[in-house]
């Protein structure tokens, strides 16, 4: 039986975990999306326009700014890493881990930079910062993360998605995290102790002519981030929003390392706005796809308890349903001495019936009868359930011997008022059944009061149906028979 779930489809039901289709980050960007993508980009530039010309004014300088910014980066980073993460560990993938390990990085980059800005904590900035290390940190920050989606873009394409987790994944987290500790150090030592070793970019607050080539540098990693990204086809929805977070990130730095004359000016506050945007828009795609994954986990528990239970024929309950009622019912028969009637249904002559007008017709007829049976019985505790090949049950909680008599004779005639021709029957010229009917009566639950309810209780209550049924078959069959009470 397939799914019938909206957005379920089979391989998500015979494997979730597999399907590629349940995630984000891997499933192909509709045209809605790309279009949403496209107006926050054409929104942004708009922007960016109306600002570059304003980008050198001077501004007050709010020293809360700095740190609120990039606590806010550090926070949004981190949740995304982890996000990555745990996305690398759903599916193995090698481009997520990447990325995630992109973020890690810049988490570890953004605190750097937050220490060594200058005046932020000391008047030159803390780790031995010297005037040139923020603006340093600025640009190893923005220039190597690109590079860490080049390697998302260049993994995805020959990443096969799997369901296998990593054998230790643990592991690779901790190294992961490591080497991005580490890597970052060793760019905050350089900015730091070493930046003898480097041009000059900062003079006081203002720029110096060396900037414009860091800015290059900067840029061209950007935009060989966007060519690759753009290149590796087809797009999924992360890779949309990484995009436009990478052209966010162009505008930030021309805001607020070109257009501009120094810090605290329009374009440094305005760059750094387009900073926390283009951090937040990958966290809020894949906070979207957490919520749509819950939606997506709930639907497929719903439908994997749905074929568990359901018979694929007859769309009743199936035998895992009926064993599961009827034991439920039996331990609240006993506990509150309310009576319970068991109705064993079988088909008479199926296999004739088969033989005469092929399996096809006959999967027709159970269809039929099954309904017929499950409408016939009328109170919302009563369950009919397969019980296998042409068996059927019937199970009627707070029911007695005599009110279950009549059920059973209204679903035998029920059955036989669907008018089913049959050949091969010498008894009737109509498909009919035949009724075995035992009862749990509430007298004999209380002399057991202190018997365990379950298994011997309920095999007892099938057996006697079954015996039951077999006296209507020997009987002549289309008839119900009472079963003996149980001796207790
Ligand atoms: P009786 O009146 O004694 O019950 O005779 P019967 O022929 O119904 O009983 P028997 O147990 O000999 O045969 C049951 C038949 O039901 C045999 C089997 O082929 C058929 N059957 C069981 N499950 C299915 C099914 O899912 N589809 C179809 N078409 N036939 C089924
Ligand atoms: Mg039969
Ligand atoms: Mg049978």
């Amino acid at each position: 039986m397939s799914s019938t779930m909206p957005g379920l489809t089979d391989s998500a039901l015979a494997d979730p975990s597999a399907d590629t289709s349940l995630f984000l980050s891997t499933l192909t960007a509709s045209p809605r999306e790309k279009r949403l993508a496209l107006s926050v980009l054409l929104l942004s530039l708009l922007v960016f326009a109306l600002l570059a010309p304003f980008a050198s004014v001077p501004l007050t300088p709010i020293w809360g700014f700095i740190p609120c910014y990039e606590s806010w980066l550090v926070v949004t980073d981190l949740i995304t890493a982890a996000l990555l993460f745990s996305q690398y560990f759903s599916f193995n993938s090698r481009a997520l881990f990447v990325l995630g390990c992109g973020y890690l990085y810049v988490a570890c980059m953004t605190v750097a930079h937050a220490l060594s800005f200058p005046g932020l904590f000391t008047p030159t900035g803390l780790l031995g910062a010297g005037p040139q290390s923020s603006a340093w940190l600025y640009m190893f920050w923005h220039g190597v993360f690109p590079l860490f989606v080049v390697a998302y873009a260049r993994f995805k394409g020959r990443d096969c998605v799997s369901a296998v987790l990593p054998r230790r994944p643990r592991l690779p987290l901790a190294a992961a995290g490591a080497a991005m500790v580490a890597l970052s150090a060793g760019f905050t030592a350089l900015a730091t102790a070493g930046q003898d070793l480097l041009p000059e970019l900062m003079d006081g607050d203002r720029y110096r002519s060396s900037m414009p080539l860091a800015v290059a540098l900067v840029w061209a990693s950007s935009l060989l981030a966007l060519a690759v990204l753009w290149f590796s086809r087809p797009h999924s929805v992360l890779d949309l929003w990484l995009m436009i977070m990478l052209c966010a990130s162009l505008i930030d730095i021309a805001l607020s390392a070109t257009l501009n004359g120094g810090r605290f000016d329009l374009g440094f506050y305005a760059g750094r706005v387009y900073g926390l945007l283009a951090a937040s828009f990958v966290l809020l795609v894949l906070l979207a796809e957490s919520g749509i994954l819950y939606r997506k986990l709930v639907q497929l528990t719903e439908a994997l308890k749905r074929l568990t239970t359901q018979d694929a024929l007859t769309g009743i309950g199936n035998r895992r349903a009926f064993d599961g009622t009827l034991d439920l019912e039996l331990r609240r028969a006993m506990r509150s001495g309310q009576p319970l009637s068991l109705l064993m249904i079988d088909v008479d002559h199926f296999k004739n019936f088969n033989d005469h007008f092929g399996h096809v017709e006959g999967d027709r007829c159970l269809q039929m009868v099954a309904k017929t049976l499950n409408v016939a019985v009328v109170r919302a505790a009563d369950m009919v359930a397969r019980y296998g090949g042409e068996e059927f049950v019937a199970l009627l909680p707070g029911t007695d011997t005599a009110a279950a008599a009549q059920v059973a004779e209204r679903l035998r005639a029920a059955v036989e008022a669907l008018r089913i021709v049959h050949r091969g029957t010498l008894e009737s010229s109509r498909v009919t059944v035949s009724i075995g009917v035992a009862c749990l009566h509430p007298v004999w639950s209380a002399a057991s009061a202190g018997q365990e309810a379950g298994y011997p209780v309920g095999l007892d209550l099938v057996e006697r149906a079954d015996r039951a049924l077999y006296a209507a078959k020997t009987a002549g069959r289309n008839r119900v028979v009472m079963a003996e009470p149980s001796p207790g």
